[in-house]
């Protein structure tokens, strides 16, 4: 089948790149010329664990390429996918469609033939309905369907998510998109990765929902790390406790600074906004919102406590920079709120990540940024560890301790004991006394 992916981040190079290997052949499509320049020299712009030898390979083998002309490519796919951005909408929160919008405008003047218009970005209930209708209105001789194919894949593991998904949604009532879909997922289908044919504005909401859900999961045991520090319980042990019950599952049961990323923060937003506007509010979605938002600046004021309650003047030395490990999306990462207000406090803020520095060198003004994890320690007053890159997790501790100023460890991901760290001579906090 004849592929092409309209938007090359994320989400529609990593599919594109799959799919390619999967024997479909596929062109990404980025109306940002300096990323397809990239790619077309075989640079990868972005940090995905094995996306940089999944691209060459298939480049090599000519099932996949870049360009940032859409007329061709368009007119000969059998599915088009639109994987652009749906960022947060200045001022209201809402998802901004003009980028979906767009790409559908410039999509169906191309195609040439009965072509399946998939909508991968993560799109508001009712957006199929709104590009079918910006599609027919354009060009009213064009023979399409538009379907809903939400993407699932986590950042970091990109590659793994799409090849072996727990589930692939599909949402249309065309036969001839379903018989489309179907081939182009065949390989996946054939390793029993259910294909779960809905209604479109039924797949539009699982994507949400299911966001929504492992959010509130987040938001769940952190408040849990918070009721655990405050009566001497430990919350690593809560969690496992409750998720080795089968009904709740002990993923995504990790207590920490708040969820960030590209994804959670801005769809539980865009589906609170969604859910209001159409009368049905989701008061627990707006709860985990609300709670997320006050909680990453929280985590700088437990840094400013374990500093003795001042942090001005002092040198606090940051781990970890992206949303996550694996990674070098900065996007909504805590990082960015808890620096902020330990600078507003009047730290002077060093920080270290294998991946992100270069990203986050254009977000964060005032720091310094080290070369290595030891670098960053050395003279500071407190280390405080942001996200849980495996670099972090065994630390020759002697070092650290040498380091630092002063032995304060601040571990917002519990990746070290804190019988181990105390005894160590550390003085040192986790979240919810894990
Ligand atoms: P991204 O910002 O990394 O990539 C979007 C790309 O689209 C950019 O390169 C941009 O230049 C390009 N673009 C914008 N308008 C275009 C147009 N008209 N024609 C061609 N290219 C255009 O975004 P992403 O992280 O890949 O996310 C894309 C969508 O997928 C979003 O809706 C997101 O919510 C969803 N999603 C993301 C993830 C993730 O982990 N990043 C996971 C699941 C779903």
């Amino acid at each position: 089948m004849r592929v092409t992916m309209i938007g090359s981040g994320y989400v529609g190079l990593v599919s594109g790149a799959c799919f390619a290997d999967f024997g479909h052949v596929v062109t990404c499509v980025d109306t940002d010329a300096s990323k397809i320049d990239a790619l077309n020299r075989g640079e990868i712009p972005i940090f995905e664990p094995g996306l940089d030898d999944l691209v060459a390979k298939n480049v090599r083998e000519g099932r996949l390429s870049f360009t940032t002309e859409l007329a061709g490519p368009v007119a000969s796919a059998d599915a088009v996918f639109i994987a652009v951005g749906t960022p947060t909408r200045r001022g209201d929160g809402h998802a901004d469609l003009s980028y979906v919008y767009q790409a559908a405008r410039d999509v169906v003047a191309k195609i040439d033939g009965f072509t399946v218009i998939v909508t991968k970005s993560t799109v508001p209930v009712g957006t199929g309905d709104e590009v079918e209708r910006i599609m027919r209105e354009t060009r009213p001789d064009a023979d399409f369907a538009v379907v809903s194919n939400p993407e699932f894949l986590r950042e970091g593991a990109a590659i793994g998510d799409f090849k072996r998904p727990d589930r692939i949604v599909i949402g249309t009532e065309d036969e001839r998109a379903r018989g489309v879909m179907e081939e182009l997922y065949r390989p996946l289908y054939l390793n029993a990765a259910p294909l779960l044919f809905t209604q479109r504005r039924t797949s539009e909401v699982i994507k949400y929902a299911a966001n929504a859900y492992l959010a509130m999961k987040i938001t769940f045991i952190n408040e849990m790390a918070d009721l655990c520090e405050a009566v001497g319980a430990n919350v690593q042990e809560v969690a496992r406790g409750i998720g080795l019950d089968n009904r709740i599952g002990g993923k995504f049961l990790h207590a920490g600074p708040g969820f960030g990323g590209s994804c959670f923060p801005k769809d539980t937003l865009a589906l609170m906004k969604t859910a209001q506007d159409l009368g049905s509010p989701l008061r627990i979605v707006e709860t985990v919102v609300a709670v997320n938002d006050q909680r990453k600046r929280a985590m700088a004021r437990k840094v400013i406590a374990a500093c003795g309650g001042s942090v001005r003047g002092k040198r606090i030395a940051v781990l970890g920079l992206a949303f996550k490990p694996n990674t070098d999306d900065m996007r909504e990462a805590p990082s960015l709120s808890i620096i902020a207000v330990l600078q507003d406090a009047g730290a002077d803020v060093v920080a270290y990540d294998p991946e992100s520095m270069e990203p986050a060198k254009a977000l964060l003004s005032g720091v310094s940024f080290a070369a290595d994890a030891y670098s960053c320690i050395e003279g500071a007053d407190a280390l405080v560890i942001v996200t849980e890159w495996d670099a972090f997790r065994a630390l020759d501790l002697d070092r650290v301790k040498t380091g630092l100023r002063t032995p304060i460890v601040v571990d917002l991901r519990n990746i070290y004991r804190s019988d181990d760290m105390r005894r160590r001579g550390f003085e040192y906090s986790n979240v919810g006394n894990a």
